[in-house]
């Protein structure tokens, strides 16, 4: 075998193309591996429509970049016919090595994608010396096509949730198979609310699904989301998820510490004490602050106990001791505010529960996992990671798929 046979292996390339130069062009930085291809004389090419064998019409040169070599770039040229089929007419032919339209070579595109789906985009551009636009490019043709396979016609149980690719800014919202552990996230769009859940269906419908087969969807408390589950998918149960019945009362007890501040010095470090659960890693000195807040009789300790006792719902045993537990938690936590004009936030709060009541108690009689959204607080912070310097909410979801979508092999798609 022959150095260029070899060469010629790694490219995927077969008869009737064979290699017929290689020069390493010195005048270019970084140098450039060039390699020549060519079709034996009097071959004939497969119509792209129809497959029949064709003699070629005429030629066109085309390049395409390919992996380095060593630390050289590397261009592939060749001449590329097109056919004259009797019955499609004049068509550009397939070449082995790239997908149509493509600058680049498929294995040259398989490495990208690799990388892509461990490391920043930007990242992955600099390593293989592309620009991060043209990178952007390949990832989303994978990507997209990847999506276009997923079947989605077990899918009886989801989970939603938005979330901003920036800070405030450019919601997303993003859509879990609430039965899968592994690469949940089935759909995600720009935008909140409403219209993302209508988009949803019809991405479900395209894909195999069946709305009247969905039987529970897990979400918020918004009204909007709500509404939009009743209207989009009737037969489905609706469960709110803990984790926002949590974040709920979080906001409220920060809510109370800010307009406490503004009569009384509190303990120092009283935010986070009070915001980070009693259970998670408190330092030092957010544990001697609950101490003082306790001895001190604040408001903002009452707050927090009341949400601390969330957990002790949480952790009922059964749906009828949840239930107990969540009306006992209610009665108990408006007797605490009932003096207080800074409890405003507190009292929404319980009110926002008392009227979720049965979805929120629905997650003890689920048959499928509520712990779902939380995870995806993890994922969103990975996304936005990995889309860091990116302004579009586009890219942001393109890296939300790459991280947790089950696209499977990216690869399928040529
Ligand atoms: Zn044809």
């Amino acid at each position: 075998m022959e150095a260029r046979d070899v060469l010629a292996l790694g490219l995927g390339v077969a008869s009737p193309w064979r290699l017929v130069d290689q020069r390493l062009d010195m005048d270019k930085h970084p140098h450039v591996l060039e390699i020549l291809l060519e079709a034996e004389r009097g071959a004939e090419f497969s119509c792209p429509e129809c497959g029949r064998r064709c003699k070629a019409h005429d030629f066109k040169e085309f390049s395409w970049r390919h992996l380095n070599f060593f630390q050289h770039h590397c261009l592939i040229t060749a001449r590329v016919p097109r056919t004259d089929c009797p019955e499609h007419g004049v068509k550009r032919v397939k070449v082995p090595w790239a997908r149509e339209g493509s600058g680049f070579t498929l294995l040259f595109e398989q490495a990208a994608m690799t990388l892509v789906r461990e490391m920043p985009v930007l990242a992955v551009a600099r390593i293989i010396g592309i620009t991060d636009k043209r990178l952007w490019r390949i990832v989303e043709h994978y990507v997209s096509e990847a999506l276009r396979r997923l079947d989605l016609s077990d899918l009886t149980a989801f989970a939603f949730d938005e979330t901003a690719s920036k800070k405030g800014q450019n919601y997303v919202t993003v859509f879990i198979d609430a039965d899968r552990k592994k690469e949940p996230v089935v759909f995600a769009t720009p935008g909140k609310g409403k219209t993302t859940v209508k988009e949803f269906k019809a991405f479900l419908e395209a894909h195999s699904g069946d709305p009247s087969r969905i039987q529970e969807a897990v979400c918020d408390m918004s009204p909007a989301f709500l509404a939009a589950v009743d209207e989009e998918f009737p037969d489905a149960a609706v469960t709110v998820d803990w984790f926002h019945v949590v974040q709920l009362f979080t906001k409220a007890v920060d809510d109370v510490r800010k307009a406490e501040r503004r009569q009384t010095q509190l303990p120092a470090a009283t935010r986070w004490a009070v915001l980070k659960a009693a259970d998670g890693r408190l330092t030092d000195k957010q544990l001697a602050a609950l101490v003082e807040l306790e001895a001190g009789d604040f408001l903002t300790a009452k707050a927090w106990r009341i949400k601390e006792k969330l957990r002790w719902v949480r952790q009922a045993d059964t749906p009828h001791a949840a239930r107990w537990r969540l009306s006992h938690f209610l009665r108990h936590a408006r007797e605490q505010i009932a003096d207080g004009p800074l409890f405003e936030s507190v009292r929404k709060a319980l009110e926002t529960v008392e009227k979720h009541r049965r979805r929120i108690l629905r997650r003890w009689t689920s048959t499928h996992s509520n712990a779902r959204l939380e995870a995806m607080n993890g994922l969103f912070q990975a996304a936005r990671a990995r889309a860091r310097g990116y302004r579009n909410e586009a890219t942001f979801i393109i890296v939300i798929y790459l991280i947790a979508a089950p696209l499977g092999s990216l690869f399928n798609s040529i």
